[in-house]
């Protein structure tokens, strides 16, 4: 298997292998083509896996023909648990996307430093990475938009909820519209995992690793 046959493109192609990823993970073989149909996907695989190049890959990839959204309205949106986590999503986002032909402008937001330099930076923001909370506090400031946002990628669900954001995440999921792809990854499938899957994704592609 080779990512020549996931349904990416020359450019992205290119970075892939200059980042020597010559073969995709098993997760990468079966999220890839999946994302980039429009599925929902529940992937329950650890770090290590491969899983944030499985979404970023194929986010960057529709990315390529989307038309930039209106200012401030996010049109991918990643929730993570913690800021670790957010930067690293960013620099992926980052290396894979920036020889691309179309730009995007991506963004990690987190809590525990100032919110006033992240209002000022969202600014053509198109894929925004975030931890709950502070997601919350710049949606109050309307310091952006996520009701017309296209993708949802939840990462590490279940750390997420054993960290207290259930709140938070119901209040996101009310803030976006019904009709968008969503894509949940968690190390495990608790009751409360589960109970996520199946209020916000439609018909997922399940994947275990
Ligand atoms: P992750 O599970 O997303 O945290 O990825 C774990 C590590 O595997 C990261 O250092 C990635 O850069 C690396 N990686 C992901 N996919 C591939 C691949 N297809 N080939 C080689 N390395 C990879």
């Amino acid at each position: 298997m080779s990512f020549q046959k996931l349904g990416l493109s020359e450019p992205l192609l290119k970075t892939i292998a200059e980042q020597n990823y010559t073969q995709p993970y098993p997760i990468q073989q079966e999220a890839i083509p999946a994302i980039l149909e429009g599925k929902d996907i529940l992937g329950i695989a650890k770090t290590g896996s491969g899983k944030t190049a499985s979404f970023v890959l194929p986010i960057l990839e529709m990315f390529q023909t989307k038309s930039a959204p209106k200012n401030r309205f996010i049109t991918a949106l990643v929730l993570v648990p913690t800021r670790e986590l957010a930067v690293q999503i960013g620099v992926v986002f980052q290396t894979f996307g920036e020889k691309l032909p179309r730009k995007v402008k991506t963004l990690a937001v987190y809590g525990g430093v100032s919110i006033n330099p992240q209002m000022i930076a969202l600014q053509g923001v198109e894929i925004l990475i975030a931890t709950p909370g502070r997601l919350i506090d710049l949606l109050s400031h309307k310091a952006l938009n996520i009701s017309e946002t296209e993708i949802l990628v939840l990462d590490e669900a279940d750390k997420m909820l054993n960290l207290g954001f259930a709140d938070e995440m119901k209040d996101i999921f009310f803030l976006l519209p019904k009709k968008r792809q969503s894509i949940l990854f968690s190390a495990t499938l608790g009751d409360e995992v589960d109970k996520i899957n199946k209020s916000i994704l439609k018909n997922p592609l399940t994947i275990e690793i």
